[in-house]
């Protein structure tokens, strides 16, 4: 068994040395050190610099004032003395269930209606090392930006992922959508519907993350789920990506942007995701009037739209 594995390990070894042939590094990290695991950036497709057009930032930032509600004393909080895993854990509640398992999401997680997650925050009682923490403690999965043969930048991971684990944030900067009417490039919005009051979105077209970079895919292995951490402001949940299946290293991960955006930006361009599943390809769009649009939009499939 051992030779069959370490055999089996040296042909993987051999084939991400393959995959990685000709592709020249272009950052070592696109974090600045930002991320508790360095993000490369690699180009094997033409001669394209590292993306330099926005700052990379590692948190969601504000550009003017939108009184978040950081107020200690609204925050609601558990007061288990273990690790948060009874069911008697108030953050747990509000959560439905604490659904994390061993750091992650477990395969009954419901994923076509992902619930809003409360981790715990500084107000509760147990320790920081508690088990309903997962996106507060920020990056982990190794990732890679590169350049798509087709798709612009893309994101892949450069290890093997589990179903369930948390891949990164989606960071930006958080503007009202009457501000986000105002802004020239609609590509990097991503909408925080919002039942009560004015909503509001995450523009990563300036500041933002890796998250930005995520390319659509019609058969996505990545959810988008409204996270609560060290605020609980119902206007501004984080949202955040976990896997929705196990990934291979050197696989891209890609989200579903979802038919609002498509219905806008299928008059300019069409999905290339490849999949044998896509709805949104010319060919399956045949009324519809196609241009490339790639070169256009800075060589990035744009994410998110409202
Ligand atoms: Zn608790
Ligand atoms: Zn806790
Ligand atoms: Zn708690
Ligand atoms: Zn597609």
């Amino acid at each position: 068994v051992w030779t069959a594995l370490n055999t089996n390990k040296r042909l993987t070894d051999a084939r991400r040395e393959r995959d990685c042939q000709g592709e020249r590094q272009l950052s070592r990290d696109i974090s600045r050190g930002y991320e508790a695991v360095p993000i490369s950036c690699v180009n094997g497709v033409d001669s394209e610099p590292c993306p330099d057009n926005f700052k990379y930032i590692p948190d969601s930032c504000l550009s003017s004032s939108l009184n978040l509600d950081k107020d200690i004393t609204h925050l609601q909080h558990c007061s288990c003395t273990d690790d948060c895993s009874s069911s008697s854990c108030m953050c747990g509640q509000l959560s439905l269930r604490c659904w994390y398992d061993s750091g992650r999401l477990p395969l009954d997680f419901c994923q076509w209606e992902p619930p809003v997650l409360f981790e715990c925050n500084h107000a509760c009682s147990c320790w920081r090392t508690c088990r309903n923490r997962v996106v507060q403690n920020g990056l982990r999965i190794r990732l890679k930006l590169y350049k798509t043969e087709k798709m612009g930048w893309g994101v892949r991971t450069v290890q093997d992922v589990p179903q369930g684990t948390f891949i990164c944030e989606y960071v930006g900067e958080i503007i009202s959508n009457s501000e986000a009417d105002k802004r020239e490039n609609d590509s990097f919005l991503f909408t925080l519907d919002n039942k009560v009051g004015e909503p509001y979105c995450i523009d990563a077209r300036l500041y933002g993350n890796i998250g930005r970079f995520i390319n659509h895919m019609c058969e996505p292995n990545l959810i988008a789920v409204r996270v609560f951490t060290v605020h609980q402001d119902q206007r501004f949940p984080r949202i955040a990506f976990f896997s929705s299946r196990p990934i291979k290293a050197g696989e891209q991960i890609g989200i579903d942007y979802g038919d609002n955006y498509w219905r806008v930006k299928s008059k300019f361009f069409s999905c290339l995701c490849g999949s044998p599943q896509c709805h949104h390809s010319a060919a399956s769009n045949p009324t519809e009037r196609m241009i490339d649009h790639f070169q256009c939009c800075e060589g990035v499939l744009p994410p998110f739209l409202i």
